[in-house]
């Protein structure tokens, strides 16, 4: 009862292992992704009795199943409480359809419940073993600065951030270089999938191994775990009847660590009717559940939701491994998944770019309801799936959307399409005054490494 939940990798090539040691890791030896061998389940009374905690117990309560024996009560306690230190709010839009804003952190982004909790993780590992990590993360926009702003000023870790010039906006780009300590960020020409490459090939290098390199981005199992929590809040705030209504989640997807966290819900025993997976123009993988063959898209298109322009989900191999099949590194399928399974639990939909602007746009009139491209791809993949299937459209089913970031954080295509400035949350004011501070690198692994083992070996 009390054993440690083990953590497989999903190329089932690579030993078991406990939840600090994959953390520490990131991505298994054999190149897979870590996996929870047992998935701990949640009681229906324990869901209920959610609806009167506070969002840090709920997230004690939730990550402390998967930490059994590695961590101590009142050590992961003291970590939720520090980490999960904002608002959640659910916005209600009508009948019973709601927003859940994971914009409230200190970067604005959904990635701060991620960040918060495995930096205070890995940081107490690290100490308890003296040791130091690497960590090197490639962002497409949030990431990063979620990452950075999550390992800021921690002694046994250091962090340097890739991310393509053109694809974040300048406030995204200034959460992350302003910053300085212990935080390095590095500005390339090209495009984030050829920075999430540059960042996979260094982990591989064998000549790195001794600079302790880790991965912060998605792929890691401390990030994962926690994005399970605001499923379980969501649902626990605002059922009825606990149990007995199922919820729909729309879950706006790049590489799907989002997505997962609801799977692990899911699987722990939350009652979820369906989740809808909306993608932006990167329709590779709505594509692969309708016609059922997979094809990455390379390069990946550039979309307006910008941190979701990604042509190969990272954790696409977790989602696949959940279904029985077997996905590797490249995203070649050697088991196919059950596919009929995962129909049934999951509806996907590409959204263009016009789609995305309208739908903030209406979303604005119709319901005073203020989305930013993310967020609006999940709405309008809502919509669209009541459309699809009227049996779904209903006033009285209980339906929540992701907001990932704050509409703040993309002032230009607000004011373009509702012609007014959003407001600034607190955690985004006063960040064009500080001076930014980055390296430039050419798109080429050899001056990459160079640059690591001048600066950290
Ligand atoms: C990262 C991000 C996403 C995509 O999340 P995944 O877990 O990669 O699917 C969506 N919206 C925003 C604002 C993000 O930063």
């Amino acid at each position: 009862m009390n054993k440690p939940v083990l953590f497989y990798s999903t190329n089932k090539n690579a030993p078991l292992l406990t939840f600090d040691e994959a953390m520490l890791k990131g991505q298994a030896p054999d190149r897979g992704l870590y996996m929870p061998e047992i998935i701990p389940s949640i009681s229906p009374d324990m869901i209920s009795k959610m609806k009167n905690m506070e969002y840090h117990e709920i997230a004690d309560l939730v990550i402390g199943k998967f930490l059994i024996n590695v961590i101590e009560d009142y050590e992961l306690a003291s970590m939720t409480k520090d980490a999960y230190n904002y608002e959640v709010p659910l916005e209600h839009v009508y009948g019973r359809k709601y927003v859940m804003r994971l914009d409230r952190g200190p970067t604005a982004s959904f990635k701060d419940f991620a960040g918060r909790m495995m930096g205070r993780l890995m940081n107490h590992y690290l100490q308890k073993r003296n040791q130091k990590l690497l960590i090197l993360t490639a962002t497409s926009g949030d990431t990063g600065s979620a990452i950075a702003n999550a390992f800021y000023g921690f002694n046994n870790i250091n962090v340097v951030v890739l991310f393509p010039n053109n694809e974040v906006t300048a406030r995204q780009r200034k959460q992350m270089t302003t910053l300085g300590k212990n935080i390095t960020i590095v500005g390339l020409d090209t495009k984030f999938d050829d920075c999430q490459a540059l960042v996979k090939k260094a982990f591989s290098d064998p000549e790195l191994d001794y600079l302790q390199l880790s991965s912060a981005n998605s792929i890691n199992i401390g990030r994962l775990i926690p994005q399970a929590v605001y499923y379980f809040y969501a649902y626990a705030k605002l059922s009825q009847s606990v149990m007995e209504e199922k919820i729909i989640f729309s879950v706006p997807s790049g590489n799907f660590g989002n997505m997962m966290g609801g799977i692990l819900a899911m699987k722990m025993g939350l009652p979820v009717e369906k989740f809808i997976i909306a993608t932006n123009e990167n329709d590779e993988f709505p594509v692969f559940l309708n016609r059922g063959k997979y094809q990455k898209i390379e390069p990946s298109k550039n979309c307006i939701s910008s941190a979701m322009n990604v042509g190969h989900p990272s954790n696409l191999a977790r989602l696949v491994d959940i279904y029985g099949g077997k996905m590797d590194e490249k995203g070649k399928i050697h088991v196919k998944p059950k596919m009929n399974k995962m129909l049934q639990d999951l509806h996907s939909v590409s959204i263009s770019d016009k789609e995305t602007e309208n739908t903030i746009k209406t979303a604005w009139n119709k319901y005073n309801l203020l989305l930013e491209p993310h967020g609006a791809v999940g709405w309008r993949g809502l919509e669209l799936f009541m459309k699809e299937f009227p049996s779904f459209d209903n006033q009285n089913l209980l339906c929540v959307s992701l907001e990932t970031a704050h509409p703040a954080k993309f002032p230009e295509k607000i004011r373009e399409i509702l012609d007014f400035d959003p407001d600034l949350p607190p955690s985004l004011e006063g960040l064009d005054d500080i001076k930014e501070n980055f390296v430039k690198l050419n798109n080429n692994y050899n001056d990459f490494k160079k640059f690591l083992l001048k600066n950290y070996g």
